[in-house]
Parts: C-alpha cells; structure tokens; sequence
C-alpha cells in the first residue's frame, strides 16, 4: 500500500516537474535568460579590415595546355625525333601540365605524348594534382640529349622518347610511340635497367621506403592511370616501377 502512494507521488512530482520545464520555453516573465536585445554590442567597425590594402592570393590550380608540335617544339625535338621514328611528328603533342614539385610548390611541367593519349594525361596530371603527388621535375628528354640514363638520373620524368626498349636494342619502347610515361625514374627504377645497381639508382629498389613521389601498388598514381587505362610496369615479373603506359607493354 505505501509502495503504490510513494509511486503515484514521484509520478505527480514528474508531472509537475515536466509542466515547470515546458513552460520555460516560452515564458519571458521566469527571467532566467539573458537577454540578447540588452548586451552590449561590440562595434565592429573596429574590426573590419580594409580589404583593399590586402591582395588576396587566388588558390593555386591546375592548368594544362595541348599544343601540337610546330616548328619552333620541332626545333626542341632534335634528339628525341628524327625521320624514320614509328610516329611523325603531326601526331604528337606537347602538353604544359602543372604539377606539385619536392619543393610543395607549384610547377609547370612539360611532356610530348601522342595526340590519342593527351586528353587522358591531362586528366591524369589533373587527378595527380589534386592528389598532391609529388613530380620532382618534367622536362622534354631532349634537355638530356634524349639519354634516357641521364633523364632517369635527373628524376626527370617524360614521356615520348624514340628510342628501342632498355637492354633490348631495336625493338621499339611504347616511348617511341608516345604511349608510355616514366614517372620520377630514380626513385622508381627499373630492376632490369643496366645501370640499376649504380649508387645513385640503387637505395630505391628498397620498395618499402616512404620517398617523395615512389609509387607504391594502389596509390594515387597508379590509380589516376588506371583511371585511364593505363597499366603500371610496378605489376610486371621484372617490375619497371616508373613506368605506365596504354597498352600495359
Ligand atoms: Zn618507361
């Protein structure tokens, strides 16, 4: 019997307490709250910065440009192209694409490709970009005689180079077509390169570090290629870490 009295007064009680709180919502005259309307302002005008003393510094984009080869690129191609290459010149571009370098700073780089491929590494570049994948630098071959030795020391990535495949000469690479790209080559080597085991090549065959621009199985890089198409050398028998191209050759 007290247990039913003791139960219906904690319910009354409850109602009660429930009333008490609805009625707080809308109910000025309980005077509990701060009045918004009664504060003080602080006056702003003594925060405003003059906007037009400051220059305001636009977010860094990415911009990219395809060109094709007219006389004045011809006259850069010197080493990379001659007569007899698999692709003439007419078929090929040049392509200004911006990237971020080891420095974190933005780059426009430069890369020659087929004119089938050049919307696709636009959008690749955009993808690498965006990413933040780091390009130490994008220079034509021809800046290195088209010596695809001295480019890969150089960290140099490019592209269109007509020369035969490393260790294999007169079979042509998928450079010479335009339709390979070798990404930061000293930090990605080739583990058939014949240069491989130089010290300047060799620390980076250890494919565990965590270097500036290595790629590494399913990272960004290989998967702004394979958003295109394009197959990753990392994946062969005798990986080519550096290299993608079209035809996964
Ligand atoms: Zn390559």
């Amino acid at each position: 019997m007290a247990a039913v009295v003791r139960r219906a007064l904690v319910m009354l009680l409850g109602l009660l307490a429930a009333a008490s709180c609805s009625g707080d919502g809308d109910a000025p005259e309980h005077g509990a709250r701060v009045a918004p309307s009664s504060t003080p302002t602080t006056a702003p005008t003594t925060t405003t910065i003059a906007p037009t003393t400051t220059t305001t510094t636009a977010p860094p984009r990415f911009d990219a440009t395809i060109v094709p080869v007219d006389e004045a690129v011809r006259a850069r191609m010197t080493s990379s192209w001659r007569p007899g290459c698999p692709v003439p010149l007419e078929q090929l571009r040049l392509l200004t694409l911006d990237h971020w370098g080891y420095d974190g700073l933005e780059h426009a780089g430069e890369l020659v490709v087929h004119q089938d491929h050049a919307d696709a590494m636009v959008r690749v570049f955009g993808s690498l970009w965006d990413t933040r994948f780091p390009i130490e630098r994008m220079q034509l071959v021809d800046a290195y005689g088209a010596d695809d030795a001295a480019s890969t020391r150089d960290n140099n990535t490019a592209a269109f180079n007509c020369r035969d495949v490393v260790g294999r000469p007169g079979a042509w690479s998928e450079h010479a077509f335009g339709r390979a790209i070798d990404v930061n080559p000293l930090v990605n080597p080739y583990v058939l390169d014949p240069n491989v085991g130089d010290p300047a090549l060799a620390p980076y065959l250890d494919r565990s570090l965590a270097t500036p621009g290595m790629v590494h199985a399913g990272d960004a890089a290989v998967q702004a290629f394979a958003a295109e198409g394009w197959a990753w050398g990392g994946e062969w028998s005798a990986p080519d870490y550096q290299h993608f191209s079209a035809t996964g050759r």
